[in-house]
């Protein structure tokens, strides 16, 4: 194979892609692969769906881009639903996941400092993981990457994961916001626990600080529910979703909690390509099938029998398996 021209931030898996279908990628010699990364959280719906493909064919026929000058139906659809099945109030659109967390982060720093010049830290929780732009790099709590990238984003503190003392000592007046991935993904599948996450919400309320809940990996029924934050008693009042929304297509939304929609106002923030037609159409699509009740009671079932299986294998062999952590298809 001729020498990559990719720049090499990645370790690629050696093989020669031909197609995928459903749980499986092929390879130019069609060998079929069970595709257990599923584009990183991305293919929800596996590969080749119909639903997904009709999408494509019929919203590609009337225009790929028009940008955010324009209001679009299957943009307007998809906040809708995204509304719907969250509470929100308003959605941004973006394309990835670190963008909408970028976006959720200015606006929790506008809110902040309208209240008070004092009022822009963020806390986010040690072994989180939110994206690798800076900001996200800023908020994710790999130490060795923020200090890679010096001086990065200031005045965010990190709290010990599940550490309520820590919480109680760093959540301040100051604190604009507090960022929660509910299971961390990227670090190896840890959720917080039910007291830390009580805990967040009991501070948050006493210091007027935005919840934002990163649902990039959690969201769009990965855990059981459409969010994960759905298994608590928690509201939010920003979440971050990503992955699985543009059925393959780049696509973040920012999903923002009355009353915070009139904070960021026209010209605060923006983006050229979020929100575009082609990528809402197939997350239009992937919420067609979510919502089905044949799906949902296919996904549970599959659900509680991964997790059966998963116990199993945890409880027969333990010298190799000390805990299952997890829900839904997010496991440890
Ligand atoms: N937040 C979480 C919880 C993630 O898992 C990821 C990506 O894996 C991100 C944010 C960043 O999303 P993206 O890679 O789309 O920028």
């Amino acid at each position: 194979m001729m020498a990559s021209r990719l720049l090499d931030v990645y370790t690629p898996i050696p093989l020669n892609l031909k197609r995928g279908e459903g749980v499986y990628l092929y390879d130019t010699d069609d060998n079929a692969y069970l595709d257990t990364y599923a584009g990183i959280a991305v293919n929800a719906l596996g590969h080749n769906h119909p639903a997904i493909k009709k999408a494509l064919s019929e919203s590609s026929q009337r225009y790929l881009h028009v940008s955010n000058l324009f209001r679009t139906d299957s943009e307007e659809l998809l906040a809708n639903r995204l509304c719907q099945h969250s509470g929100a109030e308003k959605v941004f659109f973006a394309n990835s996941g670190s963008e909408v967390n970028e976006a959720a982060l200015k606006l929790a720093r506008k809110r902040g400092r309208e209240i008070s010049t004092e009022k822009t830290e963020i806390l986010s929780v040690s072994s989180a993981f939110h994206g690798r732009t800076s900001g996200g790099v800023a908020l994710s709590g790999t130490a060795e990457k923020r200090a890679m990238f010096a001086p990065i984003l200031p005045g965010i503190t990190h709290i010990n994961f599940n550490d309520i003392d820590d919480l109680n000592t760093k959540m301040t007046h100051n604190v604009c916001a507090i960022f929660l991935e509910l299971i961390h993904g990227s670090s190896g599948i840890y959720p917080l626990s039910e007291t830390f996450i009580n805990e967040v919400k009991r501070l948050a309320k006493e210091n007027d600080a935005l919840i934002i809940i990163d649902e990039v990996q959690t969201g769009l029924m990965r855990t059981g529910t459409m969010f994960a934050f759905e298994h608590h008693d928690i509201t939010p009042d920003i979440i971050t979703t990503a992955k699985a929304l543009g059925g393959g297509l780049p696509l973040g939304a920012m999903l923002v909690y009355h009353p915070h929609e009139q904070i960021l106002k026209p010209g605060d923030h923006g983006t050229t390509f979020g929100g575009n037609p082609l990528a809402c159409a197939l997350g239009n699509a992937v919420f067609d099938v979510l919502e089905t009740q044949d799906f949902q009671q296919n996904l549970m079932q599959r659900m509680t029998y991964l997790k059966s299986r998963l116990e199993a294998i945890v409880s027969d062999y333990p010298a190799l398996f000390s805990e299952l952590r997890g829900k839904g298809y997010m496991w440890g």
